[in-house]
């Protein structure tokens, strides 16, 4: 469920037509509906209630102020995998006690300046991690609240690319030297033990994954249990997918009634971070045709947006359905929607049936998730303009840049 749909002929973005939102801002842009943002979370929110609970949004998955805003003022927590991603959680109004810290990699500088605003927890994935945190809290007389990631080596079923929780991922500790890890913890002056979590993949379109991971994390809570430590929160990380196209995922509140089922009994509260599930199908990308160009064996439409700007169907293939701003009784032919950016894999849609002419507009779905925040200004293509609709008023949230922005931090040899 989302809030762009057609209205006869034009597709709208909440109350407005997406051809005056693009007359207005230009193309290519970003458009995001904030009522389908905050029904996402809420669908969540609605799901746990009656269960300590957090929801942490996953901020790579679209990290724009306008965006974390509008989740914190609902009351949201949130997934970094940065100190960049903290700065922005806290200048967007989040709070400090919400946030999860996530990552594989985090530096010294990161985790001194988590520690410093004081953060829910760090979810720690390795040996070598936990010493640096440790270290870092008792020289600032802190204690690191921590919780382990743990690869439970379960098979996602999705794109190798976005699976994270098989044995060869360099995701988690491995189930095997969990219990250990949590030993070593529990004896660290600067850490306590909050939680323990698991990240299994993204764009999951079925709740075995999830189901399986958590009857074998919950076995291992129950095993630490007997050893005294006591874990308080669960954290089965994100990952539910969404509709790009013919995929059924379940429904969140359906994925979190059976997780829920789980639970009965357990005071742990329960910890998510969704990003795709929140965000995706809260965005769309809006790009106008330039040219129409048929060579012997297909047909082209070259539009203004590229993979800089929108990079998942040339990374992982990934299909995102597209259409028409207007509807029209154009002649309907077969197209590859490509954008200018020369690499063949510089496509946004293979093989699409659609009614067009040149300096038409469209619409592609679904890319309100790993849009923006994936693009890049290869080819010196600035970066595009979001903006996002409330009911009948529109915001920019993030000014197109200039290509002089583009080169400003840029320098030629002396003379
Ligand atoms: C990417 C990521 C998420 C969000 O995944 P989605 O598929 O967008 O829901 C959550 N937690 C962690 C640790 C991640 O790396």
């Amino acid at each position: 469920m989302d809030h762009f749909k057609y209205k006869g002929d034009s597709l709208f973005a909440e109350d407005l037509t997406v051809s005056d939102i693009a007359a207005r801002y230009g193309t290519p842009c970003f458009i995001y509906s904030r009522a389908t943002l905050e029904r996402h979370y809420r669908v969540y929110a609605e799901a746990l209630a009656g269960h300590p609970h957090k929801i942490c949004f996953a901020v790579k998955a679209n990290s724009n102020l306008g965006v974390l805003n509008v989740l914190a003022r609902l009351g949201a927590g949130f997934d970094i995998v940065s100190g960049g991603e903290l700065d922005r959680v806290l200048t967007a109004g989040g709070d400090a006690s919400n946030i999860i810290f996530s990552g594989l990699g985090k530096t010294t500088n990161e985790i001194r300046k988590a520690l410093d605003v004081g953060i829910h927890c760090f979810n720690v994935e390795s040996e070598a991690e936990l010493s640096r945190i440790n270290e870092i809290a008792q020289a600032e007389e802190k204690i690191a609240p921590i919780s382990v990631r743990v690869n439970p080596n379960v098979d996602a079923g999705t794109h190798p690319y976005i699976s994270t929780g098989l044995k060869e991922n360099k995701f988690g500790i491995p189930a095997s030297n969990a219990i250990d890890l949590y030993r070593n913890a529990a004896k660290m002056d600067g850490i306590s033990i909050m939680g323990i979590d698991f990240h299994i993949g993204s764009q999951l379109t079925t709740v075995e994954p999830f189901l399986d991971a958590i009857d074998r994390i919950l076995e291992m809570v129950d095993k630490l249990d007997e050893e005294g430590i006591k874990i308080s929160h669960f954290d089965m990380g994100g990952g539910l997918g969404v509709p790009y196209g013919k995929e059924e995922p379940p429904h969140p509140s359906e994925l979190i009634a059976l997780v829920r089922e789980k639970f009965t009994g357990r005071e742990m509260e329960i910890v998510v971070e969704p990003g795709r599930s929140i965000a995706a199908n809260a965005g769309i990308f809006v790009t106008r045709i330039e040219y129409l160009k048929k060579s012997e064996q297909k047909n082209f439409a070259i539009v203004d947006g590229a993979m800089n700007d929108l990079i998942r169907p040339a990374l992982y293939g990934a299909w995102q359905e597209i259409v028409p701003v207007e509807k029209s009784s154009k002649a309907a032919a077969v197209y590859d929607v490509v954008g200018p950016v020369c690499e063949s894999s510089d496509f946004l849609g293979k093989d699409r049936e659609l009614n067009i002419a040149a300096g038409d507009l469209l619409a592609v779905r679904s890319a309100g998730a790993y849009g923006f925040v994936m693009s890049s200004n290869y080819n010196t293509r600035p970066r595009v303009a979001e903006i996002m609709i409330d009911c009948s008023d529109s915001y920019l949230v993030r000014e197109r840049e200039t290509v002089a922005e583009l080169f400003a931090n840029e320098y030629m040899l002396p003379d």
